[in-house]
């Protein structure tokens, strides 16, 4: 062996090794792209709009208290200013709804809107036309539901999208067993502090610039979601962006219920 070809195969071996470490190093983060809400200050303080029925109340209160117990953030249960079906935006909140939405696939979705990386305002809408049938009318669907999109509003993405695999024990797994699911883990919180490591000059971000149109639109379906960003390999979580232009997006994650197939695997669509 010559020299140069040595040390070709040593350049070539360090690379396999990088190559091989790299999706390790992807999988520990799992925040949803850069969004975060800006804050001068931490722990910062995000409102839940409660635009829900009594019965989902003890689920909010338990996921309000579980993301609590974050060092970088607080939430607090305020009043809704909205109708659960319309689950309209407010700024620099999230509101949570819940109505009978329809037989449309979907169980849970969660909505942030960005100017930039800055999240301004979110929703989060339950879907009771199956959370009132007998598979998902239980605490554990409940807890594990609500708290991964009230998770997702704070910028989080799921710890993993393996349908199949052991329950990793956080609301942020997709799963189909939700009981040892219902709340975060601690690499939920060491997530948030990664994401809230920085600070920002401003709170919440909002721009008179944000297009006009950005706070009306319904955001009930797939023809209003915009296009198709990632579908997880089962097809059952799948992420969405509208774009505004100038840096305003609409990103909408959405839970589909495990026991239909989700729309787009029978259609055609565009992914990018
Ligand atoms: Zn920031
Ligand atoms: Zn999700």
């Amino acid at each position: 062996m010559t020299r140069a070809l040595r040390r070709n195969l040593a350049i070539a071996v360090v690379c396999l090794a990088v190559l091989v470490l790299l999706p390790a190093v992807s999988s520990a983060s799992h925040q949803w792209g850069n969004y975060h809400w800006a804050r001068t200050a931490n722990p910062f303080t995000v409102k839940l709009g409660d635009n829900l029925s009594s019965n989902w109340d003890p689920y909010l209160a338990t996921t309000s208290s579980d993301w609590s117990a974050s060092s970088v953030l607080n939430t607090t249960i305020v009043s809704g200013s909205t109708r659960p079906r319309q689950c309209r935006a407010t700024l620099g909140r999230v509101e949570v709804c819940n109505t009978k939405y329809g037989n449309n696939g979907w169980l849970g979705i969660a909505s942030i809107w960005a100017n930039g990386d800055h999240i301004t305002q979110g929703t989060v809408k339950l879907n009771d036309t199956y959370f009132n049938t007998s598979t998902y009318n239980t605490p554990a669907w409940r807890n594990l539901v609500t708290c991964q999109e009230v998770g997702h509003t704070f910028g989080l993405d799921h710890q993993d999208e393996n349908f199949n695999n052991p329950p990793l024990g956080t609301c942020m797994d997709y799963t189909s067993d939700p009981t040892p699911n219902q709340h975060p883990n601690a690499h939920d919180y060491d997530e948030l502090e990664a994401i809230y490591a920085h600070l920002d000059s401003t709170n919440t971000a909002f721009s008179t610039l944000a297009p006009s149109g950005m706070n009306e639109v319904s955001l009930d379906g797939p023809g209003q979601w915009g296009h198709v960003v990632s579908i997880s390999a089962d097809g059952h979580q799948s992420v969405h962006e509208l774009d505004f232009g100038g840096g305003f997006k609409i990103i909408t994650h959405v839970t589909w219920v495990i026991d239909v197939r989700p729309y787009f695997n029978s259609r055609h669509i565009d992914i990018r």
